[in-house]
């Protein structure tokens, strides 16, 4: 794994669109903060601003560049949940039903807040299709209908039939679906670099190329980078899995996998009025998920195959495209523009891994694919904890996790085989 290289961005359609440009210095000398948060994706900036908002004074030290990770790579659903939270219900009982309901969409709604109160250019869309693609699907679709039902859920959604998928999505692929206008699609990295922003003007401040080398503990934790330090009262690590920081703690727990896009080129406005008029975000229901959507631009951003065992696909494109074409032959000769893939870190029993290492160094990782709306929705339950309220954050931190033992390449063909089983039961 490439990691602390001191990278830019990776060659993909979001690094080509950027509407705002930063460019933050390298750590230098001694920096004195309240809270020191190691990485700028999500779950970095999303903590830091959240601090900023209550008066924290935060640095954050990036090791390449805001948005670098997952967080600027990534397919840009906006989807609601956490994984894992069914687990979390049954470790602390159905007193906490309400809870997690409200945690399972909250980052949609920080999110919303966000581009609205500080300007975030994002291309935000509200609408998102979860599809089935085989009968026995359709009764996880109703289930959640049944579920949005009782919940007197405020936004507007619809089940499709066959045919009304068909109609909407232009696929022959996919038996039913489920759509609805809370959750929808962004451009991850301008949201990301968007709320960088906001919180640099309530007064963080941002080191870029900085890879954090390790870090001394004490009352007051120091972050070393190679040219300067960090001393603050708290540290957060949010280098998901990317870091390896703290590997006493840490190692063996949260699994890199490969997560991989496409981008065609502009579509003709006939093409868009076919596959996806609404303009939806659409997903499967698979274990292993393949999610498409259009790009402000009327592209085709395709994602999906997941590899779990450490190994890059030869060809990104030779990867996604057939998949592209089995869901919409109609796309067969479309030019593919970009392609690129990121690391998502996965934890074998698939809930959020949030805890603290004496008391003072938080770490908040692991969404095992999900990711803008849990990413946003822990950033903020961190912060909620280092400003004094640990409800929320003791419900994820008390959660029992596997640590593989073995290298990291074990336990990653581990995952790999584990992974396999679902990737079969997909199939079926
Ligand atoms: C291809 C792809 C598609 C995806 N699609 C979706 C989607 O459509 N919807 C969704 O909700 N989720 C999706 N995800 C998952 C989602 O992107 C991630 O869960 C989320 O972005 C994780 O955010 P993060 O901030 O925790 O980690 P990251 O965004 O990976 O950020 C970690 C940061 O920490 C930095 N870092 C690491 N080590 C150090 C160090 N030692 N010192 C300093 N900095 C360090 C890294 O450089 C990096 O910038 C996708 C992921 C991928 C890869």
């Amino acid at each position: 794994m490439q990691i602390n290289q001191k990278q830019e961005h990776t060659r993909s359609w979001y690094a080509a669109t950027v509407k705002e440009t930063a460019d933050y210095p390298v750590l230098e000398g001694e920096v004195l903060a309240d809270v020191c948060v190691v990485g700028a994706g999500f779950t970095g900036v999303a903590t830091a601003l959240t601090l900023a908002e209550k008066g924290y004074s935060v640095v954050i030290v990036e090791a390449n560049r805001v948005g670098w990770g997952a967080s600027g790579r990534n397919g840009g659903q906006l989807i609601n949940g956490i994984s894992g939270l069914a687990k979390v219900r049954r470790k602390h009982g159905d007193g906490i039903a309400d809870i997690l309901w409200e945690m399972k969409w909250r980052g949609n709604d920080i999110v919303h807040d966000r581009v609205r109160k500080y300007g975030i250019d994002c291309d935000l869309k509200n609408g998102f299709v979860l599809t089935a693609l085989k009968p026995r699907q359709l009764t996880w679709l109703d289930e959640e209908y049944e579920d949005l039902d009782k919940h007197d859920f405020p936004h507007p959604y619809e089940r499709w039939d066959r045919q009304q998928t068909r109609d909407k999505l232009g696929s022959d692929a996919y038996v039913g679906g489920l759509v609805n206008y809370r959750d929808g699609h962004l451009h991850p990295l301008n949201l990301c670099i968007g709320e960088a922003r906001a919180a640099c003007a309530l007064g963080t401040r941002i080191f870029e190329q900085s890879p954090v080398t390790g870090i001394e503990h004490g009352s007051r934790p120091k972050v070393l980078t190679a040219r300067g330090h960090v001393v603050a009262d708290t540290v957060v690590l949010a280098g998901n899995a990317y870091h390896l920081l703290e590997p006493k703690h840490l190692s063996n727990l949260v699994f890199p996998a490969g997560s991989y896009m496409i981008a065609t080129e502009p579509l003709s406005d006939e093409k868009v009025q076919e596959i996806n008029p609404l303009d939806l975000a659409v997903c499967d229901s698979n274990v292993i998920v393949d999610y498409h959507r259009l790009s402000s631009d009327k592209r085709m951003l395709y994602g999906g195959r997941c590899n779990y065992s450490g190994r890059e696909p030869a060809s990104i494109k030779a990867s996604i495209l057939p998949r592209m074409q089995k869901i919409y032959p109609q796309l067969k000769d479309i030019r593919i523009d970009f392609e690129w893939g990121g690391k998502i870190g996965i934890v074998p029993n698939r809930i959020p891994m949030l805890g603290r290492i004496n008391n003072n160094v938080y770490y908040c990782q692991g969404y095992s694919g999900h990711g803008i709306n849990a990413t946003h929705v822990m950033g903020e339950i961190t912060a909620d904890a280092i400003s004094g309220s640990m409800e929320k954050f003791d419900l994820f931190a008390g959660m029992n996790h596997l640590r593989i033992p073995g290298s990291q390449w074990v336990g990653n063909q581990i995952i790999a085989l584990g992974m396999l089983y679902f990737r079969l039961k997909d199939l079926l």
